[in-house]
């Protein structure tokens, strides 16, 4: 922990209120500038553009960040030197460039985060990214990665009809409140940027009234944040019938896998469309759902390849691994990242009716760890659907420890039965197969991982290639 979060975590609930809209302000002044301004007016205008458009687009962002990594950063001068590319192949042929690179894994991004740094740009910001093990990757940002990333993320926002200044709630990991207070509120307002942030560390039974009456009175345009949070609220609502007359433009969900459970259960408690968003904090392109429901590969804000496991391209219909590109992180660039999530790959040529002419994925499938995987059935990802038609349970954690051993931690209310232990079992050994040892706990809460993120599903062993 770094001296600003030990003085915020110390301070008294006043100073945190203050101490928060003063760095809502810096926010402020460093994104909305003129640059974003004109950064957001071209994404806004490629949404709708002819697609050899947005192509010409992500050819001269891809020149532009081969040329700067290529000569600014240690690392890569060093690969340019090896494989013996030139300036000019970069200006005629920049995807046979890009291809010739190795692909990056996390670890060599951790330790080389410094020797991949474009010295041409200065840092004006170092974000912190905490993995679900081991020390943080470092990421170095500079005056146009903070503005372009804003841009795309405001773009979203635009293209589901929703304004930059919107009043919206906020659901992040971010330790807001002591963990250990047990009275509202447990939200703070920041002021500069228009947003209640709620904690997702207080979503407690007992809490849930004062949570819900909150977001009643603050009547927020859109609700954004990590979906196992928002999903708590929901199931309270919908269990107890609460009305939610407000109405919503949406609720923007990113960070963590969205599950179909989750998406149809808050749907219908908040009565608005749930928008999914793929982008990790170590500054990868953006996948965004549109406002007909399709996940659009956003290929003005970098190049994602679906790739199998032999590292071929994917066929459309299978999942792949995506490696990706980015054209948002020009400090301490992503080429060829081995981003470690996978997703169904769309069929080629599906036009969307929403005038966006991007690609479409099928579906995010999430983290590699979230893919379990047994000697009976192979690798089986999306384990939501085994808790379909169970009643009682209102939180549930899949571990798999080893190929054929299973923990699974629920936590249950009082509509739970012991026969529903029976059935979830039985769902589970249907999809991981019948030699699977599963034990399932019930415990009173299941502790959130790191960065607050909710771990659903994970695989705690590694995979032999
Ligand atoms: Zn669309």
């Amino acid at each position: 922990m770094n001296l600003k979060d030990r003085i915020y975590r110390k301070s008294p609930y006043f100073l945190k209120v203050l101490l928060l809209n003063f760095i809502g302000l810096q926010n402020k002044k460093q994104r909305y500038t003129k640059d974003f301004e004109k950064y957001l007016e071209d994404y806004k205008n490629l949404w709708d553009a002819d697609l050899i458009k947005v192509e010409e687009f992500r050819d001269k962002e891809l020149k532009n960040l081969l040329l700067e990594s290529l000569n600014h950063s240690k690392w890569y001068r060093s690969i340019k030197e090896e494989k013996g590319i030139t300036d000019d192949m970069i200006h005629q042929q920049p995807i046979q460039v890009l291809k010739k690179m190795p692909i990056l894994s996390k670890n060599d991004r951790k330790e080389k985060t410094l020797l991949l740094e474009n010295t041409s740009r200065i840092t004006k910001a170092i974000g912190y990214t905490s993995g679900t093990s081991g020390s943080p990757t470092m990421n170095l940002l500079d005056k146009e990665s903070i503005e372009k990333s804003f841009a795309l993320w405001k773009r979203f926002h635009w293209s589901l009809g929703i304004k930059p200044n919107d009043k919206h709630i906020r659901f992040s990991g971010r330790i807001l409140i002591d963990p250990k207070k047990n009275k509202p509120p447990f939200w703070i307002y920041n002021r500069p940027e228009n947003q209640l942030l709620m904690s997702t560390y207080h979503l407690t039974e007992i809490n849930m009234d004062s949570y819900i009456s909150k977001i009643k009175k603050f009547k927020p345009v859109y609700i954004d944040g990590y979906p196992s949070a928002i999903y708590i609220l929901a199931q309270h609502i919908n269990k107890k019938n609460i009305e939610f007359d407000h109405n919503l433009k949406g609720i923007a969900v990113t960070a963590e896998t969205l599950y179909e459970h989750q998406r149809t259960e808050i749907e219908k408690a908040f009565n608005c469309n749930v928008f999914n968003q793929y982008a990790s904090s170590e500054g990868s392109p953006f996948i965004t759902e549109c406002k007909m429901g399709n996940l659009h590969i956003n290929i003005d804000s970098g190049i994602f390849e679906i790739l199998d496991e032999n590292d071929n391209e994917a066929e459309p219909g299978t999942i792949g691994r995506l490696v990706v590109t980015s054209f948002r992180n020009l400090k301490t660039p992503l080429i060829r990242y081995d981003i470690k999530d996978s997703v169904l790959k769309g069929k080629n040529n599906v036009k969307c009716k929403c005038g966006c002419q991007m690609p479409i994925v099928d579906q995010i499938i999430g983290r590699e760890d979230d893919i379990l995987w047994t000697e009976e059935k192979g690798y089986v990802g999306r384990m939501d659907t085994a808790y379909k038609g169970l009643k009682g349970i209102s939180r549930g954690q899949i571990l798999q420890e080893s190929p054929n051993s299973l923990v699974v931690n629920i936590e249950v209310d009082e509509s739970f039965k012991q026969t529903t232990i029976e059935e979830f079992t039985n769902n589970l050994k249907d999809r991981l197969g019948s030699n699977i040892e599963i034990c399932i706990n019930i415990v009173d809460e299941i502790p959130l991982g790191p960065n607050g993120k909710f771990i659903a599903v994970k695989r705690n062993f590694e995979m032999e290639k």
